[in-house]
């Protein structure tokens, strides 16, 4: 079958014809992928794709690397759930450990999702204080104490607050704007917060960086109010560099939410930080947490096994480099007005607005625009995000020869739309 038909047939079983809304954003409908390889995509319907989505970023490596693929066919053979420990958790732990600053012990879970929920309720639970703080247009999953504000999908599908999150709930989440210590302050200052919560990039209203001094400010004014600071690293996390945002801007968190690239490409998520916090969690503490899945060996060999490439360097050198010839070439061709936000091996194109420091920035930037270059270059044979409200990613698997026929094909679009 076609994706045509094949999207005939998802709209009568899922919502909107997808499992997660931003497939949705492909118009007319979405491809329908056969198999995925280094840097590419092949679909149902014989098309090849240069992927830049890269399954919304756990792919630092590309498609089904044969090292990892290797890893996970081997414990395959030795099955793939028990209800009991393996050593491989303690493995992909002490890796995590070695490389993120601030994580003196670990709670496996099951997505980032997972990961920010029960973050949340770790740092109520230790502080005993029921508000957070977090960022508007910073999307940190998809549980009600993420889904106010939310950025990526939420915002792309004009639901920043969902509908059935209850107003007792809202009214438990405070917002300010990215990058605005002063609002940070008088929240602080007025309020019994129990954490402020964010990504220390901003990976889904676009990117977005943070200023100098801001993530420094937020530490020092967490520690002054007595409130816990979570980074939420699940995009950042092993990607702006191998220790994450925390190790490439020298600010550490207390807690650290992880997952997408320790997976490998499979399901996952982390709760990492001091381990005085981190000992709350049941059944040593007294908040909940558990999990089917949780530390399931398949996620947990194909981490470890990413987590061993990523310690070669080579794939931030490579990924960075893409990134980074990218940018450069797409700041000569763009004549329109436009801002490139950028760090390591991802960054985001704002079309007709000269700087973007925050969410507001983020929605006055012409995301009509944004999306004619999407599918222009998807017709060429590249896929970007199909939504403003994500970010663009290079891999290891973006080499030379890849980036040398992307600008080709930018080249081409840009001349068309230009
Ligand atoms: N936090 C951040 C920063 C994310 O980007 C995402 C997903 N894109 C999540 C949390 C939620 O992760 P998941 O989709 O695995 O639930």
């Amino acid at each position: 079958m076609n994706s045509e038909e094949l999207w005939a047939q998802a709209k009568q079983l899922f919502a909107g014809g997808v499992n997660s809304p931003v497939r949705a954003a492909v118009k007319p409908f979405p491809f329908y992928v056969e198999r995925g390889k280094g840097a590419y995509i092949y679909t149902v319907d014989g098309k090849k794709f240069i992927d830049y989505v890269l399954g919304y970023g756990p792919l630092i490596l590309g498609h089904s690397p044969e090292s990892v693929k290797r890893r996970i066919v081997e414990q395959l053979e030795r099955g793939w759930l028990f209800g009991t420990p393996s050593e491989l958790e303690i493995e992909l732990a002490r890796k995590i450990r070695s490389h993120i600053p601030s994580a003196q012990k670990i709670r496996f879970v099951n997505s980032g999702t997972e990961a920010t929920m029960a973050a949340i309720r770790l740092a109520r639970g230790y502080t005993k204080r029921s508000k957070i703080l977090k960022f508007s247009g910073n999307y940190h999953g998809a549980h009600d104490y993420a889904l106010v504000e939310a950025g990526s999908a939420a915002t792309e599908y004009n639901v920043a607050t969902s509908d059935g999150v209850p107003m007792e709930i809202m009214k438990t989440v405070e917002i300010c704007e990215f990058n605005d210590l002063d609002c940070v302050d008088k929240k602080l200052r007025n309020e019994d917060i129990a954490t402020v919560i964010l990504e220390p990039v901003m990976g889904n209203a676009g990117v977005i960086l943070p200023e100098k001094d801001f993530l420094f400010g937020l530490r020092e004014l967490t520690k002054t109010y007595n409130s816990l600071l979570i980074f939420d690293e699940v995009i950042t996390g092993f990607r702006i560099s191998i220790g994450g945002a925390q190790s490439y801007y020298q600010i550490y968190p207390d807690i650290t939410t992880l997952g997408k690239i320790i997976g490998g490409g499979f399901p996952i998520g982390a709760v990492a930080g001091k381990a005085e916090i981190i000992d709350n969690f049941t059944p040593a503490g007294k908040v909940f947490n558990a999990g089917t899945f949780n530390a399931n060996p398949i996620s947990m060999i194909a981490g470890i096994a990413t987590i061993e490439e990523l310690e070669k360097e080579y794939p931030y050198i490579i990924a960075n480099q893409a990134a980074k010839t990218l940018v450069e070439e797409l700041e000569r061709l763009l004549k329109t007005k436009h801002t490139i936000n950028h760090v390591g091996s991802m960054f985001q194109i704002f079309f007709g607005i000269d700087e973007v420091r925050n969410y507001s920035d983020a929605k006055r930037a012409d995301k009509e625009y944004y999306i004619k270059f999407h599918e222009r270059l998807l017709k060429e044979g590249v896929f970007i995000p199909p939504s403003q409200y994500e970010t663009i990613f290079t891999s290891a698997a973006h080499k030379d020869d890849v980036i040398a026929d992307t600008i080709d094909k930018l080249m081409k679009v840009i001349g068309e739309l230009n």
